[in-house]
């Protein structure tokens, strides 16, 4: 079948719950993804930072086949060999006492949720079903019914309530807002130190700092969503490493699977962690030895390839010069590391056309919220090739070819 087949098929056989750039892959190696015409791309996008060590990165499919020939999949109804060495090595890197494994980032998120409520009900003292959680407008936390329930974006939650109560919005990036949101029955700040899904939007200078000081001195637990931000994205291992903290509850996800599997989780300290008592939470393939020598492999290429190094070099560099690239549509540039916004202005249409550009010159990036092409490309990046994109990228934000949709 060709491209244009495989489109028609998943569009007659599946929902039409996204929409896809025309592209259809069938290879990945590093930074680079081919289609089934044999087309070559370049991905600035890594699903969405999943793929941050690159596509089919050795070490990772060497664990990934090594586990498949021994065992892959006990549930926890019985121990297996692989959780613990992956569970102390996530602990290890990061600095807290516990992990708990699931597979999706919004299993992780809803699992947060529920840590941070039972533990305001035993540790701090809240009144039984009267646990509020704060969480920041243009959020994305994932899609289950409780996470879109306090989304304040109109698609996510339309047509999907009722929804779960408990939950406060703020604006992003306002600790005044913060603090004046937090009552005796607060339990958590829930938050993106970068806010991706928003269209990369970072918090003002000293707001995630600020915010840590707020939650401690209310007893409120930050809970930090570094499942986009966090594992070298951002120029650091964890985005909070920025401001000096990691957060009471951090969520975890995306590149920890190494671009192969759904590995996620929540870290925290063992008082938050023993929260959770035989029967009150799981997951059948949380902590499947197959995604735990996966996630070991993933987070060891990140550390001893100093993925984080390289995207804050490389990032650094990116932006400065998409900055200098001279045209009436680019508004500004915005980001961390290798998590960049490149916001179009209004007057110039929205991303899209910019994107449906970039694809033809063999670049694949995303549009997030109309107005800004998020460039988030695997870490494994070479500089020369996003020399190459540069040049393309200028060509397709100066060109005639798009301008104005
Ligand atoms: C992607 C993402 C999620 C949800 O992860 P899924 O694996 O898609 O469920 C949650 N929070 C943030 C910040 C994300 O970027």
């Amino acid at each position: 079948m060709n491209s244009h087949e495989y489109i028609t098929q998943v569009d007659r056989v599946s929902a039409h719950n996204y929409h896809p750039l025309p592209v259809v892959l069938e290879r990945g190696e590093g930074a680079w993804v081919w289609d089934v015409e044999g087309v070559k791309y370049l991905d600035m996008l890594s699903a969405y930072s999943a793929v941050n060590q690159g596509h089919r990165h050795p070490r990772i499919i060497a664990a990934l086949k090594a586990q498949a020939d021994k065992l892959t999949l006990t549930s926890r109804a019985f121990h297996n060999d692989q959780m613990g060495p992956f569970l102390e090595d996530l602990c290890k890197s990061t600095g807290f006492e516990r992990a708990l494994p699931m597979n999706t980032g919004a299993e992780a998120v809803e699992t947060a949720i529920k840590a941070a409520r039972k533990w305001g009900y035993k540790v701090k003292g809240v009144p039984e079903g009267q646990a509020e959680i704060i969480v920041c407008d243009d959020n994305f936390h994932g899609r289950t019914t409780t996470i879109v329930g306090f989304s304040s974006d109109h698609g996510s939650r339309d047509g999907f309530g009722p929804f779960t109560p408990g939950f406060v919005a703020i604006p992003y990036g306002d600790t005044d807002a913060l603090a004046a949101a937090i009552t005796p029955n607060t339990v958590g700040f829930l938050v993106e130190p970068i806010q991706g899904e928003a269209g990369v939007v970072v918090p003002p200078e000293g707001f995630f700092a600020k915010a840590v000081e707020i939650c401690k001195d209310n007893n409120v637990l930050l809970i930090n969503d570094e499942i986009q931000t966090g594992l070298g994205r951002t120029g650091k291992l964890f985005c909070g490493d920025w401001d000096g903290s990691r957060g009471d509850i951090m969520i975890v996800g995306k590149a920890l699977g190494g671009g192969v599997i759904a590995v996620s989780g929540i870290l925290s300290n063992s008082e938050i962690m023993d929260m959770f008592t035989p029967g009150d939470h799981g997951s059948t393939f949380g902590g499947n030895p197959l995604g735990a020598a996966v996630g070991r492999a993933a987070l060891d290429v990140i550390l001893e390839e100093d993925l984080a190094g390289r995207s804050n070099e490389l990032g650094n560099w990116f932006m400065d010069e998409l900055r200098s690239i001279d045209s009436p549509h680019i508004d500004h540039v915005r980001g961390r590391g290798l998590m960049v916004g490149l916001v179009i202005k209004t007057d110039s249409g929205p991303a899209r056309p910019f994107c449906e550009g970039l694809k033809d010159r063999g670049i694949l990036a995303k549009e997030t919220h109309e107005q800004v092409i998020r460039f988030a490309p695997p870490l494994v990046i070479e500089k020369e090739t996003l020399e190459w994109a540069l040049s393309h990228i200028a060509e397709v934000v100066q060109g005639a070819e798009v301008a104005v949709g």
